[in-house]
């Protein structure tokens, strides 16, 4: 039921931009995913970063058709990690476009139906989509031979100006991906920019620099030292996966606040942690 609503939120409204000449990115009300294409000569050599949810998957290969050109695939599908609102639609779309599947090592048994994601967690917060993240699925999803470990070097196929990051916390193995070049974060759900435990919020798109999403976030010690290892890489822009892009001394200052105050805004007082 919960879910259903998520699903049906996330067609309210769905948009695209261009926040870089290269960079797409894609809402769908309740999380993002975004293109990263390439430039000039290389435009065709594009990958999709996250899913979105399980039906997101037209509204993907419309704007691939609209934006890239008709009969256009992806060289790849990255997953920053493997909850529901970031692989929906990657079966769908793996097997339609029959490209390869990445994610980290440590992220792999989540998309191969070795391991479950705990269940959400609806205590954490008073919002009402915390309430009904406990009918959010949390189990693994099974891409079989088509997902593929990451390389341990911190490289990307197909993407040779990124490098990702482990920022575990809200998951083992959640991944960033930056490119040093000109400062551009993709990072996930390693914080957000709404408050996505909040109906309200999310359908508002409210700007505020949180931590990552509560209800599924299981190791808060993890999580706080994955926003100073992004802190430390002084990223220009932020492509997060729930709310806005964010830039500048805005994002630098935001983020500071959200490190310096992390245990009281970012951390639920109940504080499940597994450790
Ligand atoms: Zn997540
Ligand atoms: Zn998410």
């Amino acid at each position: 039921m919960g879910n259903m609503l998520v699903e049906a939120l996330s067609t309210l409204t769905r948009t695209k931009c261009w926040v870089r000449k290269d960079i797409l990115l894609l809402e769908f009300t309740v999380s993002n995913a975004c293109i990263i294409s390439g430039l000039g000569k290389q435009k065709d050599q594009w990958v999709l970063v996250d899913t979105g949810l399980e039906n997101s998957g037209d509204f993907i290969r419309h704007v691939v058709e609209d934006e890239l050109g008709l009969g256009k695939k992806p060289e790849a599908i990255i997953l920053t990690h493997g909850h529901f609102d970031h692989v929906g639609s990657v079966f769908e779309l793996a097997t339609h476009w029959d490209v390869p599947v990445y994610i980290h090592p440590l992220e792999l048994p989540y998309v191969t139906g070795k391991k479950d994601y705990p269940l959400a967690d609806t205590e954490v917060d008073d919002g009402w989509i915390a309430k009904l993240s406990k009918s959010f699925p949390h189990t693994s999803i099974d891409l079989g031979d088509r997902v593929h470990p990451l390389p341990e070097d911190g490289t990307i196929p197909h993407l040779p100006e990124w490098r990702f990051i482990l920022v575990p916390g809200h998951t083992e193995g959640q991944i960033a991906l930056f490119r040093e070049r000109d400062g551009v974060l993709i990072a996930s759900d390693a914080f957000t920019t709404v408050k996505q435990e909040s109906l309200m919020s999310v359908l508002s798109q409210h700007e505020t620099v949180s931590g990552p999403p509560k209800y599924f976030t299981t190791n808060w010690e993890e999580a706080k030292k994955s926003i100073q290892k992004i802190i430390d890489l002084n990223p220009q822009l932020a492509i997060v996966s729930h709310g806005q892009p964010i830039e500048g001394e805005e994002l630098r200052n935001r983020l500071q606040e959200l490190m310096n105050h992390f245990d009281e805004v970012a951390k639920p007082h109940h504080k499940k942690t597994v450790e």
